[in-house]
């Protein structure tokens, strides 16, 4: 497995293996978990043959405010160990992992002068309206600037496809509707939400939680379970540690319509979306 952290390395290195081989990419922000692992061997099993690559990459764009980019989790040596006992256990081979500098050259023009090409300005990117509602609303700014760092990413590496996860639901359609417009060669292939064994679904977020709150929060899963949204209000409303529901909503997975509650049937998703313990946390059940 090769560390690469230059962007122009990363580009060539692509290049060379495209000549020989399909390349499945599955980006990150680190602080990985087995929700992350998954990813990987769903992009091992989808195509045995092809140069799997990782990056990691707190992208601060995506990031609504300061704060919670400068508390993200940073466990870049972890990381990495996780990444190689990931290769051994599974028999798994990574091809690279790709972990930009930390610092904001990872969108230089300056340092970058060839790729950029590669680049679009968050200002440029006018996304359809449902990406301003749900997360969107709770976090202004947010999925522009995935689609700005995963235009970039997707360019530098040239995937032949890239597994996302179900966890974060509105990213999927957010994804899909960036390959529609400038990737049509790219595959887009859907992970299942990976949990831990008390449901609760795992994410880097849940670093931050101490061990009991950690195990209160499986309230977010049990809750969803009933597929209710009242009912799922009701238990949410009862734990002290949840500060604020941002939303608790019925929606079309495909065209992200909301949908009225009595309504339910197969192409449907619940999603939430609250403040627990001062960490944000979301989930989601289809129905
Ligand atoms: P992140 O590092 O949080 O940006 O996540 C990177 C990728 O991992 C995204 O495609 C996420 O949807 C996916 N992911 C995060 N948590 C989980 C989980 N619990 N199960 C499956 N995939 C996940």
């Amino acid at each position: 497995m090769k560390i690469i952290t230059d962007l122009q390395e990363m580009y060539k290195h692509s290049i060379c293996l495209k000549k020989t081989h399909k390349i499945s990419f599955i980006p990150t922000m680190g602080a990985l978990h087995n929700g992350h692992l998954s990813l990987i061997e769903k992009a091992y099993y989808n195509n045995k043959n092809s140069k799997i690559i990782v990056s990691i990459f707190a992208n601060p764009s995506q990031f609504t405010n300061f704060e919670d980019f400068a508390k993200y989790p940073d466990t870049i040596d972890s990381d990495i160990k996780k990444l190689k006992e990931f290769e051994i256990s599974k028999n798994i081979q990574i091809d690279c992992v790709f972990i930009p500098e930390k610092n904001n050259d990872f969108y230089s023009n300056k340092k970058y002068p060839q790729l950029q090409k590669f680049n679009i300005n968050k200002s440029e990117i006018i996304l359809p309206q449902f990406f301003s509602e749900s997360e969107g609303k709770t976090r202004k700014g947010h999925f522009e600037g995935v689609f700005q760092v995963l235009f970039r990413l997707f360019y530098i590496i040239s995937p032949d496809y890239s597994v996302f996860g179900q966890k974060d639901f509105q990213q999927t359609l957010l994804v899909q509707y960036l390959q529609k417009q400038y990737f049509p060669h790219l595959e887009i292939i859907i992970a299942d939400i990976c949990r831990e064994k008390s449901g609760l679904a795992m994410s880097s977020r849940n670093k931050r939680l101490s061990a009991e709150n950690k195990n209160k929060a499986k309230i977010l899963y049990q809750a969803l379970q009933t597929k209710k949204i009242e009912t799922i209000r009701t238990i949410l409303e009862s734990e002290k540690l949840i500060e604020k529901i941002h939303y608790i909503e019925i929606r079309n997975t495909t065209t992200f319509e909301l949908m009225d509650k009595k309504v339910m049937n197969e192409v449907s998703v619940i999603l939430l979306s609250v403040q627990f313990a001062g960490i944000h946390l979301i989930d989601n059940i289809l129905i």
